[in-house]
């Protein structure tokens, strides 16, 4: 049991990220002092709203710069603090080099920020924003789960740097966390593993993460002829926040937790956008053959190789959200809230 003293600070790495953006709100909206790590606490156009949502709340925040990989960079803004969230990480598909832009980022980095906490007396617990990635590879692997359904248990041995880099990446970073915190006993670690988050973005404009991605294709025209019936999980990111949240301050949290509000596909989220945004938008209406993507997808999306559209398109994704609703008390927004909220935040920013 670890008792998180909330007159304390709290660590946030990755703080101008989508995901730690809500994270950072809900923090100083319950007046924590908030050590905030960016790569650069300069660039306004990445940390104007932190600083305006600070300026709104009882909170405090203080930024500090830090790099993944730079070893030590992390430890001014660790000292004082008993909690830290750790969610910096690259989330992003198509890269040049995977090892160099995904997986050292994510375990260089995770080894870095756990390195410092064991270096940091006040540290008691670290909650690391890992995904349903390091669960699962490909949606194929669902069936052979118990009751076709992914759980903690699991942990994802398909992925490599040559096939599915970014979910490799989250996997290694996410055992080396386990591997150090069993090496110490001075703090305790839980992991989040989110499935595809989606919603609001607090800036939308700086915000490079896949979710915004996908929000963007989907009013662009990418999806016009129609949309893959792609089984995947959502959660809202506001839950998300939520779930590190509790993570964090329940003393009684522990282990890894699957947050996933909706096991669902790629067609089936989209259309949740019609009746709001589908006159207004080439927002898909059918489901794309996976004969098609067979033949053609990858012209058109690097991701979409054979092997991908084979075991992931028509399959249907099932998770098993019960320990974090149990064990933490979280509730899940329903879908059709989070993908309008998401869109229409992102016609807000002008993004399309
Ligand atoms: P995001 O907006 O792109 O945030 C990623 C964050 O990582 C950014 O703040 C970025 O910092 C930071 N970062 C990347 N490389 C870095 C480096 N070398 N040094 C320091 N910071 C670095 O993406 P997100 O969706 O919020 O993702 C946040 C976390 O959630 C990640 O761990 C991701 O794997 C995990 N996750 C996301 C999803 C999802 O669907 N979005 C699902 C499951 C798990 P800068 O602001 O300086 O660029």
């Amino acid at each position: 049991m670890t008792q998180i003293d909330k007159t304390k600070p709290v660590m946030v790495t990755g703080a101008a990220g989508f995901v730690a953006g809500w994270l950072v709100k809900k923090l100083l909206e319950q007046g924590l002092t908030v050590h905030a790590t960016v790569r650069d606490p300069l660039n306004t156009s990445k940390v104007s709203h932190l600083l305006s949502i600070a300026e709104n709340s009882t909170g405090t925040l203080k930024l500090f710069k830090a790099d993944l990989m730079q070893p030590g960079s992390f430890n001014e803004a660790m000292q004082g603090c008993e909690l830290v969230f750790h969610t910096a990480s690259p989330f992003v598909l198509e890269v040049k080099d995977p090892q160099r832009d995904l997986i050292n980022p994510a375990v260089m980095g995770t080894a870095n920020v756990l390195d410092a906490a064991s270096q940091t007396s006040s540290v008691k617990r670290v909650v690391l924003t890992s995904s349903c990635a390091s669960i699962f590879g490909d949606n194929i692997e669902c069936a052979q789960a118990p009751n076709g359904m992914l759980n903690e248990s699991i942990w994802n041995t398909t992925s490599s740097l040559k096939y599915m880099p970014y979910s490799y990446s989250k996997t290694m970073a996410e055992r080396k966390a386990w591997e150090l915190a069993e090496k110490q006993n001075q703090w305790d670690l839980v992991t989040i593993n989110p499935s595809f988050v989606m919603g609001p973005a607090l800036n939308p404009q700086a915000t490079v993460s896949e979710s915004i991605t996908v929000l963007k294709q989907m009013a662009d025209g990418t999806m016009r002829v129609g949309a893959p019936r792609l089984g995947i999980g959502v959660v809202d990111v506001r839950d998300v926040a939520d779930a590190h949240i509790a993570a964090g301050f329940n003393p009684a949290a522990r282990g890894r937790y699957i947050t996933s509000g909706h096991n669902t596909d790629m067609l089936a989220i989209a259309s949740t956008l019609r009746p709001r945004f589908g006159k207004r938008y080439p927002l898909p209406r059918n489901a794309v053959p996976k004969w098609l993507l067979l033949l053609v997808g990858s012209f058109v999306n690097k991701m979409l190789s054979r092997e991908y559209v084979r075991k992931n398109v028509d399959v249907v994704w099932m998770a098993d959200n019960s320990k974090i609703k149990r064990e933490l008390g979280i509730a899940f927004t329903p879908l059709d809230k989070t993908m309008n909220d998401g869109f229409q935040s992102a016609i807000d920013a002008g993004l399309f």
